[in-house]
């Protein structure tokens, strides 16, 4: 197995983080995840380095893929800028100190209450989705005595190669207005508003995408409109391109390095540059908004084995402690993993094992054909590229407990996420007077 740099195998057993992962297990219990803070960073680092040529921009960290007060205060530090999506995740920023200059807030359908607290708070830009929006946040902006800069979210007609769940550029998508006349009538729509202040436009192709063909005709799609707008007179100062990069989960995904993200970001700098200059329209001040690649590989989840089952000529089930509640992205759509016995992870894999979870369906998998070593009953397994996307699609399904979240830097452990109890779970419940014991 080919690990990345702060992975490595040492007395038989995984280190992240120069932590060993099975006195991880022992320490905090099972099943956890653990985020491995220099790879986050590196990753930053090397989006902010693969930009740094182009001129003014910003990258703002999608924070849906792992949203906590620990990551929003990393993002801060590196100078990133933040993506919301809720007034949950918005909150969430303010309590960690962000400036809301910085954030920008996404959504196909944010609430009038979502909305009114990000206009109050001063929330540097509401991506609007819709006719119906421009015309909401408006009105909220009215009331409150405010103006507010606004990109519209635009659907360029782009089909990025991935699964059609994570497809966001189809024709038939939830998401954004489609380019060309309607396009051009929402954003003359926003000029119209008195308390909206146009400032560019957004597109978000999809996601896990490794065909950087898609970029190209997006970047071409969204330059070739700017030019159009400005034939009518509009000015277009942000050109937010989404995120969307890919991550090695398995099998034939590319591996990416820090490195391969700059270069990757370079590039889409460079295809802005050439359209700018084909269709002679003003430099934008660009945004890109990476997720999963900042997160994903950064984390993993360990896992106890409890019970193995043999069915004969059909196939092997090793049961982990965990499953669907904590990592929903097989049963999503239909993820695949890739997984180590961290107990005897020097060994060499020597079968194919579905690793199910412990909930009450039969789709609650990790992976139905993961390479693994001989594995026993108690030995702590280890999935990878698990950062992104499972604690924050996690549930309480089945009242089982959303795990913890470790960070590890350095030979260090400690919780980001502490870890939740029985008395958690029921802390919401509440009994109408009219139901007797
Ligand atoms: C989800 C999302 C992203 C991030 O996508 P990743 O694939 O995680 O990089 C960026 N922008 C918007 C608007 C999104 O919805």
């Amino acid at each position: 197995m080919n690990l990345r740099d702060t992975l490595c195998i040492k007395g038989g057993r995984l280190f992240i983080g120069g932590c060993d992962t099975v006195e991880l297990a022992k320490k905090y219990g099972t099943p956890l995840y653990v985020l491995d803070e220099q790879y986050v960073r590196e990753v930053m680092r090397a989006y902010v380095e693969g930009l740094s040529e182009y001129g003014d921009f910003a990258v703002a960290y999608a924070s849906k893929a792992l949203s906590c007060i620990a990551m929003y205060k990393i993002v801060k530090s590196e100078g990133l800028w933040t993506d919301v999506v809720s007034g949950g995740e918005f909150y969430a920023t303010q309590k960690a100190g962000v400036d809301p200059e910085h954030i920008v807030m996404h959504g196909n359908n944010k609430t009038p209450k979502e909305l009114t607290e990000a206009v109050k708070a001063g929330v540097g830009h509401v991506v609007l989705d819709g006719f119906d929006e421009i015309a909401r946040l408006d009105e909220i902006c009215g009331k409150e005595n405010k103006t507010q800069k606004v990109l519209l979210r635009i659907n360029p007609l782009v089909e990025a190669h991935t699964h059609a769940a994570v497809q966001t550029a189809k024709p038939d998508s939830k998401f954004g207005v489609i380019i060309g006349d309607e396009a051009t009538k929402a954003v003359l729509d926003i000029k119209s508003r008195k308390n909206l202040i146009f400032d560019g436009l957004h597109c978000h192709i999809g996601s896990q995408i490794f065909d950087y063909s898609a970029y190209e005709l997006a970047v071409e799609a969204m330059v070739k409109f700017i030019a159009s707008l400005n034939n009518e007179g509009v000015e277009v100062n942000v050109l937010n391109m989404g995120g969307g990069f890919g991550i090695y989960y398995a099998g034939e995904d590319p591996k990416f390095t820090p490195q391969r993200y700059a270069h990757t970001v370079r590039n889409l700098a460079l295809l802005i540059e050439n359209a700018v200059k084909k269709y002679n329209v003003k430099k934008p001040f660009l945004i890109v908004e990476p997720g999963r690649s900042i997160v994903g590989e950064a984390g993993i989840t360990l896992y106890t084995v409890g019970t193995i089952k043999e069915i004969k000529g059909i196939r092997k089930y090793v049961a982990i402690d965990g499953g669907m509640f904590e990592n929903p992205r097989f049963a999503l759509y239909g993820s695949v993993y890739t997984a180590i016995n961290a107990s005897r992870a020097d060994k060499p894999f020597t079968q194919k094992v579905a690793i199910c979870g412990k909930c009450c369906e039969s789709g609650d998998m990790i992976g139905v054909d993961i390479d693994l070593q001989d594995t026993e009953v108690g030995d702590i397994v280890a999935v990878f590229s698990t950062g992104a996307y499972n604690y924050s699609m996690a549930s309480n399904y089945n009242m089982n407990a959303i795990p913890p979240t470790v960070m590890v830097k350095d030979g260090r452990a400690d919780y980001i996420i502490k870890p939740q109890s029985y008395e958690d779970l029921l802390r919401l419940n509440a009994v109408p007077e009219w139901i007797k014991d």
